[in-house]
Formats: structure tokens, C-alpha cells, sequence
């Protein structure tokens, strides 16, 4: 079984009056055994609350988490604590998660010790290696956690979240918090440790220079609902949906050298799409249950919009070679629309 395996995933909270915030609404995805898949979107498209679902942070109101073949969704918390090794988050902030009272040793160590994985001396060599292996010196082990930089925090979560060799690990914006001439070396390091490791993981961001750099496929998240799904170097070639169109256009094309190392033509600078307005709000009228809005969510902003995107949810189709797309204009073949080039109206 994958490391992951999410089936129709929904997160509703009651919202204001009698309406329903539908933060997650109907995702599915999977991550395979030594996969990186990106989940994308901007802030408020529900990814962190996909993230938080799967390792159970915050409970589904639908819908099916699977954990190398276990469904955990419904487990009580008894019975999940014997699998929470097989699952791990990696915060934004690991100031949050880190015990401010402990040492970098100890924080490290206390994922063996509750599994029983270690002990005494092996216990002690294995947190100098996972020290190590996160490139952290070894006499940072007695330090706490505000005596270290941010990179080395981030570090510290890094090496706790793998001592127990995780089937999967949730990165959630793991180097949105740092500065960014750290960012890259903490990438850096992950992706190296996914080679190394084989984990698969979840790679939350909105920064899709990171997922590019990263993720072997990539979901692009939009109010609630995964609106694009295709291997990452397929996505950013030829981005079909007009959201992820949108969403690419925005991304400083690479220097041409670059562009050239990596084997394609020199940029041809792809034409910005501007969308207008906001994110709009994931509060829907009613206090409904599961049924799919009746159009398309992304309607309000799309530059390509017609008369039955506003009154018909596109389906999530899978078109040939397995990407997935939720789009009233891409055809059955794949021809997709450009974004970039509305026809007038
Ligand atoms: Fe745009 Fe319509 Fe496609 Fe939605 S279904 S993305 S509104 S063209
Ligand atoms: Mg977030």
C-alpha cells in the first residue's frame, strides 16, 4: 500500500448565520512509498487543513485517511498511538512544537523512547547520528531550544520527525518562518533525506519554486478541492487548468542558463496572468452537507469563465497518462485552454 492514500476528504466547521465553511471539500490524493507529492494553493485554499487531517491534528467530517494501508481516520487515540510513527509533521514554526524545557537531545531521543526503539547507549548513538545526518554539530545536543537560530530549530524537528523512520512525513511550509538564505539549505537538506530515507511526504507550500525544486507531482489546491493533479515536470510544462495557469504565470521564469542546464529552450517568458480579487471565502451558504456546489469555485476569478461555470461543478477527470483536472474547457484529450489569452466575451 502507498505511504498515503486520502479518499474524499472533507472538512466542514459550522460557519456564521446557517452557513458552512467547507475548508476541505472532497480531496483526494495519494503519496507513494518514497514520493514527494507538493499540495499547493494559496493561504486559505484548505492544504494546511489536509495536512492537519491526515495526521489527525484536526478530525475530518468525511471521508478516509490511509497510512501505509491503515485507515487511521476513525482510530481512537489509544490505538493511534502505536502508528504515530509511521506519521509525522513538520511545522512552519517548530518553535511550537519543540518543548522549550528540553534539550535538542532529549527532544530528539523522546520519539524512541515512547516507541521503545532505543535505549542507553544505542539510544545515545543514534541521536549523534540523526544530529549528523540533519547537519546539526554535536555540541548543539545540550542546548534548548531558543539558544538555537531558526535553520537549526527547523533542523532539530527535521531529526525528531525521521529518528522513527516515518512511512510518511507532513511538511507544512517547513521553511516559510526562515530567512531565506536558509530556506535553501533546509530544502536542501530534506531532499537529501528523502533520496537517502525513502520516505514518502507531503510537501505543503504555497512557494512553488520550493515544490518545483522538491516534488515529484504536485495537487493544486483551490477552495477546499484539488482542482489539478500531474507529475510536477508535466505541470509546469504545460499547466492546463486556468487556476494553475494563473498561479504558474506568476513565477519568475528562470535565468536562461538555468533553463538551458535543464535541458529545455531558453525561457520564452510565459505572459503574467493577473487574477482579480481575493481568494473568496470558503463560507457557502446553508448548512449543507456533502453535495457539490452547483459551479465551478474558481468562476468569480477566471479569466476564461463561461455561462456554465457558474451554474455546474466541473468534474475531476482523469484525462490520458493520469493527470487529473477539474475543468469545464479542458477536453477529453487534454487540449486545455490558455488563461493567458481570454477570448473576448
Ligand atoms: Fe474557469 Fe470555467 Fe474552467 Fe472553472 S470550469 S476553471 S471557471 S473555465
Ligand atoms: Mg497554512
Amino acid at each position: 500500500p502507498p505511504a498515503l492514500e486520502v479518499r474524499g476528504l472533507v472538512r466542514h466547521f459550522p460557519g456564521p448565520g446557517r452557513s458552512t465553511v467547507r475548508a476541505v471539500d472532497g480531496v483526494s490524493l495519494t503519496v507513494g512509498r518514497g514520493e514527494v507529492v507538493g499540495l499547493v494553493g494559496e493561504s486559505g485554499s484548505g492544504k494546511s487543513t489536509v495536512g492537519q487531517c491526515v495526521v489527525r491534528l484536526d478530525e475530518p467530517t468525511g471521508g478516509t485517511v490511509r497510512i501505509g494501508g491503515v485507515d487511521v481516520t476513525r482510530l481512537s487515540r489509544r490505538r493511534l498511538r502505536p502508528l504515530r510513527k509511521d506519521f509525522h509533521l513538520v511545522y512552519q514554526d517548530p518553535s511550537a512544537s519543540l518543548d522549550p524545557r528540553m534539550s535538542v537531545a532529549r527532544i530528539v531521543a523522546e520519539p524512541l523512547v515512547l516507541h521503545r526503539l532505543a535505549r542507553g547507549d544505542a539510544l545515545r548513538s543514534r541521536v549523534a547520528e540523526l544530529l549528523e545526518q540533519v547537519g546539526l554539530r554535536p555540541e548543539l545536543a545540550e542546548r534548548r531550544p531558543h539558544e538555537l537560530s531558526g535553520g537549526q530549530r527547523q533542523r532539530v524537528s527535521i531529526a525528531r520527525a525521521l529518528a522513527v523512520d516515518p512511512l510518511l512525513l507532513v511538511a507544512d511550509e517547513p521553511t516559510s518562518a526562515l530567512d531565506v538564505s536558509v530556506q535553501a539549505s533546509v530544502l536542501n537538506l530534506l531532499a537529501d533525506l528523502q533520496r537517502d530515507r525513502g520516505f514518502g511526504c507531503l510537501f505543503i507550500t504555497h512557494d512553488l519554486a520550493a515544490v518545483e525544486f522538491l516534488a515529484d507531482r504536485i495537487a493544486v489546491m483551490y477552495l477546499g478541492e484539488i482542482v489539478e493533479q500531474a507529475p510536477a515536470a508535466e505541470l509546469f510544462t504545460a499547466p492546463k487548468h486556468p487556476y494553475t495557469q494563473a498561479l504558474l504565470s506568476a513565477v519568475p521564469v528562470p535565468d536562461p542558463a538555468v533553463q538551458r542546464a535543464r535541458g529545455g529552450s531558453p525561457a520564452e517568458g510565459r505572459g503574467r496572468i493577473v487574477l482579480h480579487g481575493d481568494l473568496p471565502s470558503p463560507v457557502f451558504p446553508r448548512t449543507s452537507t456533502g453535495q457539490a456546489v452547483g459551479y465551478c469555485r474558481f468562476h468569480t476569478r477566471c479569466p476564461l469563465a463561461v455561462e456554465r461555470c457558474r451554474t455546474e461543478a466541473p468534474e475531476h477527470r482523469t484525462l490520458p497518462g493520469g493527470r487529473q483536472v477539474a475543468c469545464h474547457l479542458v477536453e477529453d484529450d487534454g487540449t486545455a485552454p490558455d488563461a493567458a489569452r481570454p477570448r473576448p466575451r
